[in-house]
């Protein structure tokens, strides 16, 4: 890329926080990685703009923030515990496969419990059952 276009880049991100950023490249990323061209996900931005699937996101977005608000309580002392991924594959550093780490915030807290299941499907599966 030229200096120019870096520049002109930058100056058009000014009205953007870098944690925007960040969020905008990931999810851009992980729909390219799914298949979805940009071309289908401007498309398909247009039709959720457009009405037809605005309900659908609406709803995904509440339970987006239900997903956000749950939290599992610490076994040993009940401070909500934090999940982290684990992104080394099965191999040396992770004999056993794992995928994501709950971990107490606690400093004086031992509690760790690793997970086969990736972060997503941690929170999905305490959404889940915390609903039933
Ligand atoms: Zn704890």
């Amino acid at each position: 890329m030229t200096q120019e276009k870096i520049d002109k880049w930058l100056l058009d991100l000014e009205p953007f926080s870098l944690s925007e950023l960040h969020t905008a490249m990931a999810l851009l990323k992980h729909y390219l990685f799914l298949g979805y061209s940009l071309v289908e996900q401007e498309a398909f931005y247009s039709e959720i703009l457009a009405g037809d699937h605005r309900k659908k996101i609406k709803e995904l977005v509440a339970r987006q923030r239900l997903y956000r608000s749950k939290e599992k309580p610490c076994p040993l002392c009940e401070a909500p515990l934090s999940i982290y991924s684990i992104n080394e594959p099965k191999g040396k550093s992770n004999v056993k496969g794992y995928a994501s780490l709950w971990l107490c915030p606690n400093a004086d807290c031992p509690f760790e419990e690793f997970s086969f299941n990736s972060k997503y499907e941690e929170k999905r599966m305490l959404l889940t059952k915390e609903e039933t």
